[in-house]
């Protein structure tokens, strides 16, 4: 009686304390992780930490101390990574200080069968490295992870139309395999103006030869998106965005078939399902701010 009543005593306290005094405490939600979703880090270290990280499938997350003490982020399963065990691992001043165990789950986004003419299938030489060079130019930036935090308020769609393309679905191409689609296609006609889906800085412009007219950009904590096959591009390089600034105009360029906007979101490199981390930024960005 006695041992459940220190015991009891015990979880009540523990209960009572406030949330940063658990030194080494770390919280990853969801913990199972499906390909190609994202997931909250929170992370309460005590006061007396200065910065903090996440390492998670081999790449850094920035955490940033959120209204109650704790340090939050974001991490997030690529499409195609390995399902199975994983761990979570949280640097403190350069110290490893916590620990969680996140399961990478495989996930189903579906299939499509289609059949193009043969012409489209195969790159000449100078088109193939023309591709390679542009989608090194952009891998690049989808693999930057920038410590500080470009954007405030939780994530918005780029453009109001419909999903017609939805993510992580996998194209067989004339009977052939094809990746997966890394991000997501909305309805719009030629002209609809695209807004910057969070507050950042313009990464990336270019006129590549599959997406067309892109940019790519950086909104900082390792969360970069992109917008692809615009007619027309109204930012440059490097230039400050805001959240629903006009960015550029939805087109027809490159290879497509018709007028629409790619809208994708990589997170620490992972190709993440964009409208899940729109979702996600909410609570993130009310977390941070204590609402
Ligand atoms: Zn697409």
């Amino acid at each position: 009686m006695r041992r459940l009543l220190g015991n009891l005593l015990v979880t009540g306290l523990l209960l009572c304390a406030p949330a940063w005094a658990w030194a080494g405490l770390v919280q990853v939600e969801p913990a199972t992780l499906g390909q190609g979703q994202p997931a909250l880090v929170r992370a309460c270290l005590g006061k007396e930490v200065k910065s903090a990280r996440a390492v998670f499938l081999g790449q850094d997350a920035p955490l940033i101390r959120g209204a109650d003490g704790c340090f939050l982020g974001v991490v997030a399963a690529d499409l195609l990574a390995k399902p199975g065990a994983g761990k979570l691992v949280v640097i403190a001043d350069d110290k490893p200080s916590a620990s969680a165990r996140v399961e990478v789950a495989l996930r189903n986004y579906g299939e499509r069968r289609i059949t193009v003419a043969a012409k489209f299938m195969s790159l000449t030489p100078q088109q193939l490295s023309r591709h390679k060079k542009e989608l090194r130019a952009q891998r690049q930036v989808y693999g930057r992870v920038t410590p500080q935090r470009f954007w405030r308020d939780g994530f918005i769609k780029p453009v109001p139309g419909t999903v017609t393309g939805p993510f992580g679905r996998r194209s067989v191409v004339n009977g052939k395999p094809r990746s997966p689609h890394g991000g997501v296609d909305f309805r719009g006609a030629k002209g609809t103006p695209v807004a910057a889906s969070g507050g950042g800085r313009v990464a990336l412009v270019q006129d590549s030869f599959f997406g067309g007219k892109v940019v790519l950009i950086d909104h900082g904590q390792g969360i970069v998106s992109g917008y692809r096959h615009l007619d027309v591009i109204k930012v440059k390089n490097g230039q400050m965005v805001a959240k629903g600034q006009e960015i550029g105009q939805i087109g027809m360029t490159g290879r497509v078939t018709g007028p629409h906007l790619h809208f994708d979101v990589h997170i620490g490199g992972a190709r993440v399902d964009p409208l899940a981390w729109i979702n996600l930024s909410q609570v993130l960005a009310r977390r941070l701010a204590g609402r």
